[in-house]
């Protein structure tokens, strides 16, 4: 693999240093770096989608004619890994990344007119109706129903794990039309409105105190049929499409390598209690070497996936290689963190912002505050998406054909 950039790789790169060094504010560097949850909360995730979008850069994942960038898989990894060095925050990936692109492959033309535009200016922010009580990994078991009455569907059910649903004014489930088919080819992908009287979110927080989900409840909620994205039926082959896109097809190893060096620079100033400083304790060295390899090691398979996508294939089943691998490079990152702090890592916060004018003073470092709270909210990382035993499974049957 050549891993020199072209001339013009690098012309872009400098253009996207230009652009974050001028345009990315140090409130939400600070924001980001200051969030313990596992999501961008909106204000900051909103505010640099604002940004992006008065830029034309918002929908790197799009097709260039629906609103996308248009640039190579090369330059979304040059993008990605130099918004990871400038401490970036993450967009809000349920719009962008998840129900734009399947509205973008399987929406009319009307459905796209309608829904595209404002998914791009941050109008409309959307949340993710998949999981129910007793059907997670077993999605294709999902009860939550939907039948036609006029020109609309009527939805009865619950979802639970719903990400920002508290924040979003439209959903993207996965509803049955039909219960008498194989349980795959009774599911239908449907857009609803959330604002509506037969819909209530109840919030779950997390063991770190953060409200980041929810279990949305549907009493006769209604939704017109012109919502419904493919046919009636098609829904299952359209959740896969999209849960493809939400395992892979982005890069996760510039964010995870930036917080390695971080962790390696602190290294150097945290005594270890017995000899100098941790960095020359030989057990935390392998650590964390052995973390930054898996790391470079997965972001060599990101750019392999990449090299296919740029070919014109589809991401496929190594998807669930880059989830498994990041979920659990990124909870070793964050133990690693919680050990580097010692006892500063020690406190629990529950004031939310933690950035911001009104944020409470944090205990020995910024990171010190933030650490805890990270390590316990990322402990869902190897389960939301699809957790490690599903992932382990597709990749025994896909890629290795076991
Ligand atoms: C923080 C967070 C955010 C989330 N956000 C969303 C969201 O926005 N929208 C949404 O729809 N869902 C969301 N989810 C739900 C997530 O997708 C599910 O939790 C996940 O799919 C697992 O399902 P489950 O929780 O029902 O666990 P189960 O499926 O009941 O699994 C329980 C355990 O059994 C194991 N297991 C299950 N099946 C197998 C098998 N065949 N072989 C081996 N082991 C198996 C699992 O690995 C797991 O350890 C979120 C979850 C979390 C934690």
């Amino acid at each position: 693999m050549d891993m020199d950039f072209s001339p013009a790789d690098a012309a872009f790169r400098e253009e996207v240093r230009d652009f974050l060094a001028e345009k990315l504010p140090q409130h939400l560097r600070d924001g980001a770096r200051r969030t313990p949850g596992v999501f961008v909360e909106p204000d900051i995730g909103m505010e640099w989608h604002r940004i992006l979008y008065e830029k034309g850069w918002v929908a790197p994942h799009w097709p260039k004619e629906d609103g996308g960038t248009g640039w190579t898989p090369t330059q979304r990894f040059i993008f990605d890994k130099e918004s990871a060095l400038a401490g970036a925050p993450g967009l809000p990936v349920l719009a962008l990344k998840l129900v734009g692109p399947v509205i973008c492959a399987f929406g009319t033309p009307e459905q796209k007119a309608r829904f595209l535009p404002r998914i791009l200016s941050g109008e409309d922010y959307w949340c993710q109706g998949y999981s129910e009580p007793g059907s997670g990994s077993d999605l294709a078991s999902l009860k939550t129903s939907a039948r036609i009455e006029g020109d609309e569907y009527v939805v009865n059910g619950s979802k639970i794990w719903t990400t920002h649903a508290h924040h979003a004014n439209w959903i993207f489930a996965l509803v049955r039309t039909n219960a008498e088919v194989r349980p795959q080819a009774g599911i239908t992908f449907l857009l609803m409105p959330m604002d509506q009287e037969g819909v209530e979110v109840s919030p779950i927080h997390s063991m770190s105190g953060d409200h980041e989900v929810n279990a949305v409840f549907f009493s006769d909620a209604k939704s017109h049929v012109d919502n419904r994205i493919g046919e009636e039926g098609q829904g299952w082959s359209i959740a896969k499409f999209l849960l493809e896109n939400e395992r892979g097809g982005s890069c996760h190893a510039p964010r995870l390598l930036q917080s390695i060096d971080t962790l390696a620079e602190l290294a150097q100033s945290q005594p270890s209690g017995v000899n100098g400083a941790i960095a020359h304790d030989p057990r935390f060295r392998d650590r964390l070497a052995r973390a930054r390899l898996d790391a470079e090691a997965l972001e060599f398979t990101e750019l392999r996936i990449l090299a296919e996508l740029a070919k014109g294939r589809p991401p496929g089943p190594q998807t669930s290689l880059v989830k498994l691998l990041a979920s659990n490079i990124g909870q070793e990152v964050d133990t690693l963190r919680v050990n580097l702090l010692g006892t500063d890592a020690l406190q629990l916060p529950l004031e939310r912002p933690l950035y911001g004018n009104e944020s409470p003073e944090p205990v020995g470092s910024e990171m010190a505050q933030t650490a805890m709270g990270r390590y316990l909210n990322n402990r869902a990382a190897t389960i939301f998406g699809g957790s490690d035993e599903v992932q382990k499974n597709i990749i025994a049957k896909t890629v290795l054909g076991l």
